[in-house]
């Protein structure tokens, strides 16, 4: 089965990738399909923002369509970036604003967690929503090579999503989480 993903981040591509090629399915991002378009997340909520983006790229080529929309929640921040993180500030600069914004809180202060909402939408229009969460908590500074977006400050049993393999990650992240959700239905399908 070929499913476009909606989206023009490569990182994502390749995290889905890695999740969803194993068990047969072919992931095509938008670009390749003539889709190369970039949807106003002007939705409250990641669910919502997940339909409009997978809904844009579901109208343009009557595939079946993959969004992911995500973000890091920290519990002192208020919640904050929230459904804001891909635009917090500018890219290169967001870790270091949520760790200046972070500077004088303690340890224990410190929980945040990984969101992501993953958005199907199937060849006759119909949508499906999964969900998944990881818990962790705000580094003092930013750690390790891998990842992409929040990774270097995100601290998970002691290590920061970047100084997990991208096989770590894939296997306790928000998006796996939510990815597994999909496997399962995408699995009942066939
Ligand atoms: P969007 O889902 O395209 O709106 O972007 C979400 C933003 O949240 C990304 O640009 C990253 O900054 C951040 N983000 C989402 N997932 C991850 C992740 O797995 N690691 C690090 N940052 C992430």
């Amino acid at each position: 089965m070929k499913i476009i993903l909606a989206s023009n981040n490569g990182a994502k591509l390749a995290e889905i990738r890695a999740m969803l090629c194993p068990m047969g399915f072919e992931i095509i991002p938008q670009a390749q399909i003539g889709a190369d378009i970039e949807v106003d997340e002007t939705g409250k909520t990641f669910a919502e923002n997940a339909y409009l983006k997978a809904k844009a790229v579901y109208d343009l080529t009557g595939y079946p369509v993959i969004a992911d929309d995500s973000g890091l929640e920290v519990d002192a921040l208020g919640g904050a970036p929230g459904v804001y993180s891909a635009r917090y500030a500018p890219s290169g600069e967001r870790c270091a604003k949520v760790l200046a914004e972070m500077s004088d809180v303690p340890d224990y202060g410190r929980g945040a967690d990984f969101v992501c909402c993953i958005c199907f939408i199937n060849k006759d229009g119909s949508a499906k929503f999964f969900h998944g969460k990881c818990y962790g908590k705000i580094a003092k500074e930013k750690r390790g090579e891998g990842g992409f977006g929040y990774d270097p400050i995100f601290l998970y049993n002691g290590r920061t999503f970047a100084e997990l393999s991208a096989e770590e990650k894939n296997t306790v992240s928000h998006r796996a989480k939510a990815l597994d959700g999909l496997k399962k239905y995408l699995g009942g399908l066939s």
